[in-house]
């Protein structure tokens, strides 16, 4: 390559980078902002590692390809994850890890967490006050919701203290609620409750996933949420090849809401992720 060419390479390459994104690794494609990134995808049914890639590509959409874990997970220990990242890292992809029900921080080890380029979670999974574990998006788990306002009340003590205790980078299928009360979201998140969850977000540097397979947040919970100075990324949490679309949810609340380069989270830098600045409880 000659030096002129290398030079103009080089430049190109500065440019990719928005600012604040996290500084460039060579294991480490470049961090695009808004619906240039797609970091919740996760390789299952047809779509292997390579389809992912390839239409990553063809997209011109950087991916975070994600593996689950957590208990009772098909991968719930260190080995699992160590699996997985030999599979994964180096590819022109981030790596991640989503933490499944609040267990996951006895689980792993901070030695392998701090391998993939972030680490998420959501709010789905976790135990009412009676002492039930629910996963939200089976029926079965969750039973009839008999006083929604009380439901809520729990979901959002329960993500506050998410945020405040367990050592996460982003908060994905964020404002999620169970289908029984999916028709009630704009009335049962109340500025109140909305509130409560952006700042905790924001008083952890916890970044916003808008979900592109849910639909949600609505763009007002964006629009508090940016007030209260969160970042967002966009992301899908696709079930398998056919719903992984093109940021399309993401990149029409980018839209509504206004939406700039400086409203987007990044994968952190080497030395800033969240289980390198808070301990996993219990360790
Ligand atoms: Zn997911």
């Amino acid at each position: 390559m000659s030096l002129i060419l290398r030079a103009s390479v080089l430049a190109l390459a500065a440019v990719a980078f928005a600012p604040g994104a996290a500084a460039p690794q060579p294991s480490r494609p470049a961090a695009p902002t808004g619906a240039l990134a797609d970091y919740h995808v996760h390789v299952k049914g047809a779509l292997t590692l390579d389809e992912a890639l390839r239409r990553s590509r063809e997209a011109g959409i950087t991916y975070g390809i994600v593996i689950n874990g957590g208990l009772t997970f098909p991968v719930h220990d260190d080995s699992g994850l160590e699996a997985f990242l030999r599979e994964a890292k180096g590819k022109a992809a981030f790596v991640a890890f989503q933490a499944e029900g609040r267990e996951w921080v006895r689980l792993f080890t901070r030695a392998t967490l701090e391998k993939f380029d972030y680490v998420f979670t959501d709010a789905m999974t976790w135990s009412d006050d009676g002492g039930r574990r629910m996963r939200l998006w089976i029926p079965s788990d969750v039973g009839p919701i008999a006083d929604p306002e009380t439901f809520m009340d729990m979901l959002v003590a329960r993500a506050a203290g998410i945020f405040a205790s367990e050592p996460i980078d982003l908060y994905v299928n964020s404002t999620y609620l169970p289908d029984q009360l999916a028709a009630d979201y704009d009335r049962l998140w109340t500025p109140e409750r909305m509130k409560r969850i952006v700042d905790g977000l924001a008083a952890s540097g916890i970044g916003m996933e808008i979900n592109n397979r849910y639909r949600i947040p609505s763009a007002a919970f964006v629009r508090i949420a940016k007030q209260s100075g969160v970042k967002f990324a966009c992301g899908t949490n696709n079930a398998g090849a056919d719903d992984l679309g093109r940021n399309e949810y993401c990149a029409q609340v980018i839209r509504e809401c206004g939406l700039g380069p400086g409203d987007f989270w990044t994968p952190p830098a080497e030395g800033r992720k969240a289980v390198q600045r808070k301990p996993l409880a219990g360790r």
